[in-house]
């Protein structure tokens, strides 16, 4: 589903090279959690699957990059074949209610009206979002970011994206986005989660990969990753298990 190979990206003006021999590939139906040091390149690494970069960032980019078979030359492609849920949900947002949140990015493709009330009503009823009748910006986090992931999944990519998607979170609501996560895998998406909250993901990530310099520095399956301790993933530099 992604491919990243031997990736270097430099932000204009950032002087570092921040991606630097990045080699990634995520299959269809997988769920990869990106973890690594604060600056290790994981924003970076999403940005580039979902063709922010190097469509609205400007640098130097070398590698191949593929998502969905395609490269990400044309943005309207990665754009369909893509979802991604930000920290802040609330800054993601482009109107105030659920429904007129929903149906912004199918309108946006020139969706015909019927067929957008018809999947906005079907993905409220999916995410249980039907008794969030109020103004977005007066949900709670949890709640918000109910609504983010689902307005990321509106127009059904395969591939849907999380950048540190609990740092917001009560743990009540890190639970909730948990259910979200697994309805996300029922429905056979490919989910990449970058996050430094390991705890929530033990159960439910296929592999975790831990990203140093810009570069995947080691990865663990969920096996693997279900035995090691609170010391080791300290020692990589990673916050443990909080
Ligand atoms: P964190 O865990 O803090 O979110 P990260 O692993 O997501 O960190 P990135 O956000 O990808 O790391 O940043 C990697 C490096 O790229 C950092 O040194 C950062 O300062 C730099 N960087 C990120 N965004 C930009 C930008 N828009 N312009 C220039 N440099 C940037
Ligand atoms: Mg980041």
């Amino acid at each position: 589903m992604i491919l990243l190979k031997d990736i270097t990206w430099a932000y204009q003006g950032g002087g570092t090279t921040v991606l630097d021999g990045l080699n990634l590939h995520v299959r269809q139906g997988e769920t990869v959690v990106l973890c690594g040091p604060s600056g290790s390149g994981k924003s970076s690494a999403l940005r580039l699957m979902n063709g922010l970069i190097p469509h609205f960032h400007e640098g130097t980019l070398e590698g191949e990059v593929r998502v969905a078979g395609e490269p990400i030359t044309d943005l309207a492609q990665v754009g369909r074949v893509t979802g991604t849920v930000l920290q802040h949900p609330r800054r993601q947002f482009f109107t105030d209610a659920v429904e007129s949140e929903l149906a912004f990015g199918l309108e946006n493709v020139g969706t015909p009206p019927q067929r957008i009330r018809d999947r906005v009503t079907e993905v409220v009823d999916e995410f249980g979002l039907r008794e969030l009748t109020g103004q977005l910006r007066e949900l709670s986090g949890g709640q918000q970011q109910r609504v983010a992931c689902a307005a990321a999944v509106t127009h059904g990519p395969p591939l849907v994206l999380f950048d540190e998607p609990t740092s917001n979170l009560s743990p009540q609501a890190i639970l909730e986005l948990t259910g979200v996560l697994r309805h996300l895998q029922g429905l056979g998406a490919t989910i990449v989660i970058a996050e430094h909250r390991l705890h929530y993901l033990r159960e439910l990530a296929d592999r975790i990969v831990v990203i140093q310099n810009g570069r995947v520095d080691k990865e663990w399956t969920r096996a693997e990753f279900g035995g090691l301790t609170e010391e080791v993933l300290r020692a990589e530099g990673l916050r443990g298990l909080d």
